[in-house]
């Protein structure tokens, strides 16, 4: 049986009880077996990986190939190569844009992202299409919030290179299941590039069964340590690609005349990798997977609905996106008539209360809706039933202060 009050004890700063942490969208908070395994490598044999020929290093070395396996695993990815370690699901989205698209896509190409990406999913193709001519086409949100196929049929022409979007909306919470896009983008010859930023963290993934060509997570969101992102590829796009980011450890033999490429993913990650990070991230799939992602997300549908319901009883209050938890991920945008985004999260701060104002790195998302800012709720693993009561009654206070 999942117990999210047993579960919150493995978290240190939670068990503080200072604060009620509502902001795990953002980033999570991190178990003692993450902390743990971190410390470990620093205080029982730490040395740069792939170099020593020595004891410490080929430990590191061990422990950093374990944890890519890990995550492979986690991810349902046919094989650890088909992982690259990056800083964030920012950078690996760079990663496509740079690497993938610069190669692959050209003047008239078409790429397809949904109005509800997050700034890191928009900005990079915004930037390719300024600079290559390619055409961007954005995927509608429908007034339930949700992105619907017949929207994305609409889009959809011979010319269409590349489908990208956000399994789980970081606002809306909507959540798409990449398996119908994938069918409609092999119809055509496009890619499928899924941000699993807000999805990998809370829901069972399998890249693999999903059909996607990449995909896309941030270690901080799913209780790993910050400095850690993963981009899955699969394997023959990642061997065509070009490197991103050029130095050592991605190359196979350098000299004055030239330079030839290491094996994916190393070709991939030039320099030091922030090892320590990924050995941490996979303390944390492995911390997940003893939880059982399916009992993540079911406790997530639990909480996600206790807190639709009750924040439905605050007058006037307004949710964004799907009113049902099992078509809602665990982050709830809303907003309050007459009272600012930033006063709420200010006055909920002051009872201890930890809650995200402002756009939320989905600016174009907020003009599509008519509102400059929202609130934001998230939960996870360790979220139960009482923070959201203090929520409602940190929100019902505000009311009253504001006199809204
Ligand atoms: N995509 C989505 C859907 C996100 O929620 C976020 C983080 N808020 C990102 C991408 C970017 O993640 P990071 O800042 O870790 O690169």
């Amino acid at each position: 049986m999942f117990d999210a009050s047993k579960v919150r004890q493995d978290f240190p700063l939670l068990t503080r009880g200072d604060t009620v942490f509502l902001d795990s969208a953002a980033s999570s908070q991190k178990p003692e077996a993450v902390l743990r395994a971190m410390d470990d490598v620093y205080r029982r044999g730490y040395a740069n990986v792939h170099r020593g020929v020595y004891a410490w290093s080929e430990a590191a070395t061990a422990a950093y190939d374990a944890a890519r396996a890990e995550v492979a695993d986690f991810l349902g990815a046919p094989s650890p190569e088909e992982i690259v370690f990056t800083r964030n699901a920012t950078e690996s989205l760079n990663l496509l844009a740079y690497s993938y698209g610069r190669t692959f896509l050209k003047a008239g190409d078409e790429i397809i992202l949904s109005e509800l990406e997050h700034h890191a999913n928009f900005v990079p193709w915004l930037v390719l299409a300024r600079e290559r001519g390619v055409v961007l086409r954005f995927w509608p949100v429908g007034v339930d919030g949700t992105l619907s196929l017949a929207a994305l049929d609409a889009l959809i022409t011979p010319r269409t290179r590349l489908i990208t979007f956000a399994q789980v909306s970081n606002v809306l919470g909507t959540i798409t299941d990449p398996r119908p896009v994938v069918a409609r983008a092999r119809a055509v010859g496009a890619r499928v590039i899924v941000d699993g930023a807000q999805s990998a963290p809370h829901m069972p993934v399998n890249v693999a069964d999903l059909g996607v060509d990449f995909f896309v997570c941030s270690g901080h969101k799913m209780l790993g340590p910050t400095g850690i992102g993963v981009l899955y590829g699969r394997r023959e796009l990642l061997e065509a690609m070009p490197p991103f980011l050029t130095g050592g450890d991605m190359i196979s033999r350098v000299s004055f005349e030239g330079a030839t490429w290491n094996e994916v993913p190393l070709k991939f990650e030039a320099g030091t990798p922030a090892f320590v990070e990924a050995i941490g991230l996979g303390a944390a799939v492995r911390y997940l997977s003893a939880l059982g992602m399916a009992n993540v997300r079911a406790h997530e549908i639990e909480i996600t609905d206790y807190a639709l319901e009750r924040l439905s009883e605050v007058p006037g209050l307004r949710i964004l996106g799907p009113d049902t938890a099992d078509r809602h991920g665990g982050a709830i945008a809303f907003t309050l008539p007459r009272v600012h985004p930033h006063d709420l999260a200010s006055l909920l701060d002051q009872r201890g209360i930890a809650v995200r104002a402002g756009h939320h790195c989905a600016q174009p998302l907020h003009e599509r809706l008519g509102i400059t800012a929202s609130t934001r709720a998230s939960f996870y693993v360790y979220s139960m039933p009482q923070d959201v009561d203090a929520l409602i009654e940190g929100i019902e206070s505000a009311r009253k202060t504001l006199r809204a």
